[in-house]
């Protein structure tokens, strides 16, 4: 038996079920119902905080937050998936997170009120359909999901942009996480059909049509090793180390994106062999994004799928960051016919890959990938199958 491809299913059909069960906890219909999209990285990996170039893709699968207003100052806060209640008192919201899943629901709305604005007494129901810790960001769509329930409660409309940032801020200061824009970005201004190519510098946005010859397949490789948040801040540091020993003879070099090929040639005797390959593997790496662009603008899903291949190999040999498991499901990949391109998507060490399958190859991709991942690491994967999804919405008023 293989595992199930999971699709999301009809919004409509989640809303109600919402609705239902914002009844059976709080007793009353929710005012308000909101959708945030997790995301998938089509290609631009470790280049968001180095100022770089991203291509990520909002998701079929979302997190929901209903809410309704309460009489006192305190917000509740129910989970579907952690089957828990918590509530916070808003006038001492404030304090050190404490490694619990509603820090991100409380980080939101302390950003918020330090920020200014108004957050009201309220019972808001979660419910995510992202997988949780996979590498495709439900922390930012339940902190946007969050972040639009709370504030549909007073008068003030805060710009998409800036509940993009408060959340990407509730995420740095609040738990910790040194997240780029991307998440948040992609999950408020994801297009139906469209990958988001994001100058994380100017935060300007390109809209490239996605070819409806082609699905997303996406495979969580079922593991997320320990490592993961330590080596992160290992190949940010080194990232700093480099800029920082570059621009006092190339003072225009702000950050990573500033860099060449050459002028990181030229350097090399100031840079540590380790340093110098994470660095040859975020030029390169943004170098791919703007291919991947054109590319896409060609509708030459061939020479995309040539360009994931050649992230997950650098991802792989310069930066470092992939695994075993997701070595596995990239080989497999390579292997199945229909498959254009395939890579790890997300900080690595696990987590998920994304393939680019084509729709009448999908069938026999997942059944053929399940079983022999499963053969080769004794692990069940999880396979999803997604469109390129809108931004985050209201569902109802
Ligand atoms: P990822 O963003 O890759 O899924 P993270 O570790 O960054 O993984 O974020 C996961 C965290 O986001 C959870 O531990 C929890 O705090 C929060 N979260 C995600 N989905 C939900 C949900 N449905 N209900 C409550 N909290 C959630
Ligand atoms: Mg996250």
């Amino acid at each position: 038996m293989t595992s199930p491809i999971l699709e999301p299913g009809p919004v409509s059909k989640r809303a109600d079920k919402i609705a239902e069960r914002f009844q059976a906890v709080y007793g009353t219909t929710p005012l308000g119902l909101f959708r945030a999209p997790g995301r998938v990285n089509l290609i631009g990996e470790h280049t968001d905080y180095n100022d770089g170039f991203v291509m990520p893709v909002a998701i079929d699968f979302c997190c929901y937050a209903a809410i309704t207003p309460s009489a006192d100052d305190k917000l509740s806060v129910y989970s579907e998936q952690f089957h828990e209640s918590v509530e916070f008192d808003l006038d001492q919201i404030a304090g050190s997170a404490r490694q619990h899943w509603s820090d991100y629901v409380r980080g939101v709305a302390v950003v918020l009120r330090c920020e200014g604005y108004p957050v009201k007494g309220a019972d808001l129901l979660l419910d995510g359909q992202v997988p949780i810790g996979s590498g495709l960001s439900s922390s930012a769509a339940i902190e946007i999901a969050t972040a639009l329930a709370l504030t549909s409660l007073s008068e003030i409309t805060i710009p998409l942009l800036e509940v993009a940032r408060l959340c990407q801020r509730a995420e740095n200061t609040y738990t910790g996480a040194r997240c780029g824009i991307m998440d948040q970005f992609v999950s408020c201004f994801g297009r139906e059909n469209y990958a988001l190519m994001l100058d994380c510098r100017s935060l300007e946005p390109t809209y490239l049509r996605l070819p409806s010859s082609i699905r997303l397949v996406i495979c969580n490789t079922m593991v997320r090793h320990e490592l993961a948040a330590g080596e992160y801040n290992e190949r940010r540091a080194s990232c700093e180390r480099v800029v920082k020993a570059v621009c006092k003879s190339l003072p225009r070099v702000r950050a990573l994106r500033d860099l060449t090929r050459e002028d990181l040639e030229r350097h090399r005797n100031l840079i540590s062999d380790v340093d110098f390959r994470r660095c040859r593997h975020v030029i390169t790496e943004n170098a791919r994004v703007i291919d991947a662009k054109e590319a896409l603008r060609d509708l030459d899903v061939a020479r995309l799928g040539a360009l994931m291949y050649q992230s997950h190999d650098s991802l792989d040999r310069d930066y470092e960051v992939s695994c075993h498991e997701l070595n596995v499901m990239v080989e497999l990949a390579r292997k199945c016919v229909g498959v254009y391109g395939a890579r790890m998507t997300g900080g690595g060490f696990g987590g998920c890959t994304i393939n680019l399958v084509e729709n009448d190859a999908v069938a026999e991709f997942q059944s053929k990938v399940a079983h022999e991942y499963k053969t080769t690491t004794g692990l069940a994967p999880q396979i999803f199958v997604s469109g390129a999804a809108g931004g985050a919405s209201e569902l109802i008023k």
